[in-house]
């Protein structure tokens, strides 16, 4: 496939952001012992965790995503739906180079889900 190149580097410039806003959520991450303080706080802090690991774990996804698509690349299977083997589009793989799926599989795989 003649982008290649290109979406691998999509694929390793949006690994790099995630990887970043990880460190940098992590850096912000009250110390342990840091939570005491009236219930508001304490409830507000709860908030904010439950948060934080919900945002981890859709990137934890994502970067994960991302690194089978950088496998699907060396196996020269990038750009190949997963489900039906079928090209997926040009535009469809500028927009999420991670994907494994084509527009009609993933929307099918929405609607029975
Ligand atoms: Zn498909």
């Amino acid at each position: 496939m003649r982008n290649l190149e290109r979406y691998k580097r999509l694929l390793l410039a949006k690994r790099d952001e995630l990887s970043a806003a990880r460190d940098a959520a992590a850096a912000l991450a009250p110390p342990a012992g840091d939570t005491e303080g009236d219930l508001m706080d304490r409830a507000n802090a709860d908030a904010e965790a439950e948060l934080q690991t919900r945002v981890h774990q859709t990137d934890g996804r994502l970067l994960r995503a991302i690194e089978e698509a950088l496998v699907r690349i060396r196996r020269g299977t990038f750009g190949v739906c997963e489900a039906c083997k079928s090209p997926i589009s040009k535009a469809r793989l500028e927009a999420v180079p991670w994907t494994h799926l084509c527009r009609d599989c993933k929307e099918r795989k929405h609607s029975t889900a």
